[in-house]
């Protein structure tokens, strides 16, 4: 990788590092059209009536960073960036830019909208990474729900269902914070409760059952931590049908003092704008890891001050590096791009400053950089 584009005495370690990104989603499998690619790159319902997603913070950083990897100069504008990428098709676009990353491991997360994207499979193909995959826990129920037919039959076998769906997963993942919020009751909700929710369920739904209530939800929570792989949480900003202030991981604080003593991991995804009480629950509980993927490519720039903030009070060997990227490749590369420029900065000021001695500023950016990823998820 060339280190020129991270200055500062970190720039050769940051360029050398291959990132472990723990948290991402494949890339697009084919050719879309330009509105639907502008809808990809915000996480906004819909265009906005007001211009161009390019004219934001990512759609900026996808000019000056994408662009020179498609023979364009850095900062091309809009519609030629548009026209090159369309030349080069979906195919060589992400051989380009995913082969650009120098993520050497990807954890695919497959529940979401998984036919337009790559498997794990495929995106490693194409990425020259390895990928392992992560099981969304309401996918799987939600696939069970299309097959039993009695609340009784579902409490029977979703711990088994769910553990051959995970047989070679590295994690599971919990969208509880999109479907309810964090501020549920903590509590282990008991099989009969549950059973009648799924009973009710089955008599309102016509078509396919969506896991929204929340007994269900926190059912399927328990069961990820009965299952043992660390268990990854959607947490804070990334999707528009959630109320945000409900997603703010400091509300899961009784549910963490009860899983806590089972040693599981857990793992609260992007955060943003809660990274900084993502932080602080990483200090206070043991078995609390975070990062802040997702908010790196819709801030751009700005990205350092939020790598900053995130080392503030967590321990370095709670943070992991995750792009939480789905879809458009330009995503998977601004993602370990800008973080690898964030931390150089951040941390190499540190180094400059004479606060933080050149060792263990690079020891820090290879254990949030990998080796944190490899050891929660024994890679
Ligand atoms: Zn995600």
């Amino acid at each position: 990788m060339d280190h020129e584009a991270f200055p500062g005495p970190l720039g050769e370690t940051v360029a050398g590092l291959s990132l472990v990104d723990h948290h991402a989603h494949g890339a697009l499998r084919g050719a879309v059209d330009r509105p639907t690619f502008e809808s990809m790159i915000t996480e906004g319902p819909r265009p906005h009536s007001a211009g161009t997603a390019f004219d934001s913070q990512v759609g900026f950083a996808i000019r000056r960073w994408c662009a020179p990897l498609l023979d364009l100069p850095a900062h091309a504008p809009p519609d030629e960036y548009w026209a090159r990428r369309s030349e080069l098709g979906q195919e060589e676009v992400n051989r380009r830019l995913l082969g650009a990353a120098g993520t050497a491991t990807y954890l695919i997360e497959t529940g979401y909208l998984g036919d337009a994207v790559l498997t794990p499979e495929e995106h490693a193909e194409v990425s020259g990474a390895a990928a392992r995959e992560v099981v969304r826990l309401e996918t799987v129920a939600e696939g069970l729900l299309g097959q039993v037919d009695s609340g009784r039959d579902f409490v029977a076998e979703y711990p088994s269902v769910l553990e051959e769906a995970s047989r070679l997963a590295v994690g599971t993942k919990s969208i509880i914070a999109y479907r309810a919020g964090f501020d549920v009751d903590p509590q282990r909700p008991d099989d009969a409760e549950v059973v009648q929710v799924v009973d009710r369920l089955f008599g309102a739904a016509s078509g396919a059952v969506r896991v929204a209530d929340p007994v269900l939800l926190r059912y399927l929570l328990w069961c990820g931590v009965d299952r043992g792989l660390p268990l990854q949480l959607h947490s804070g900003y990334g999707d528009p049908d959630l109320d945000l202030h409900r997603a703010n991981p400091l509300l899961l604080m009784p549910w963490l003092r009860q899983v806590e003593p089972t040693g599981v991991p857990v793992m609260l995804l992007h955060n943003y704008p809660y990274h900084r009480e993502a932080g602080y629950l990483a200090q206070m509980f043991d078995n609390v890891y975070f990062d802040v993927g997702l908010g790196l490519f819709y801030s751009g720039s700005q990205s350092v001050q939020i790598v900053a903030e995130s080392l503030e009070v967590a321990p370095f060997t709670k943070q992991l590096y995750s792009s939480d990227a789905w879809g458009p490749s330009e995503l998977h590369l601004l993602g370990a791009q800008l973080w690898r420029r964030a931390i150089s900065r951040v941390v190499g000021q540190w180094v400059h400053d004479g606060e933080w001695a050149l060792g263990d500023a690079e020891r820090v950016l290879h254990l949030i950089g990998h080796e944190n990823a490899r050891r929660v998820y024994r890679l």
